[in-house]
């Protein structure tokens, strides 16, 4: 999933998050929201004036819960993993 599936970079393979550090408001909701904990808030500040949330850069499930959580359009971007097709039942 990024902000729109069809827009998804090829040279990417998810799963993965990006963040963009400028459009973040470091509200901090994403990194609660995350079952897994990857991502956190950053020590630095971006252009605003706000610590802007990050990838720890390992273990993302791809599962969205921090892209429908940020209520920032644009702030996060993520990629799911490719599906795998759906194995065709055999005909009798
Ligand atoms: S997609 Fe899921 S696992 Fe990955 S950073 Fe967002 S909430 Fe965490
Ligand atoms: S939810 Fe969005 S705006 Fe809030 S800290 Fe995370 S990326 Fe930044």
């Amino acid at each position: 999933m990024s902000s729109t599936p069809d827009n998804k970079d090829p040279a990417i393979v998810g799963p993965d998050v990006i963040i963009d550090p400028e459009l973040c408001k470091g509200c901090n909701l994403c990194t609660y929201v995350c079952p897994i904990g990857v991502l956190l808030i950053s020590e630095s500040l971006n252009h605003l004036g706000f610590h802007p949330a990050e990838y720890t850069g390992d273990g993302c499930t791809g599962c969205g819960v921090c892209f429908y959580a940020c209520p920032e359009p644009g702030a996060i971007i993520v990629y799911k993993p490719p599906r795998k097709p759906k194995k065709q039942k055999e005909e009798v």
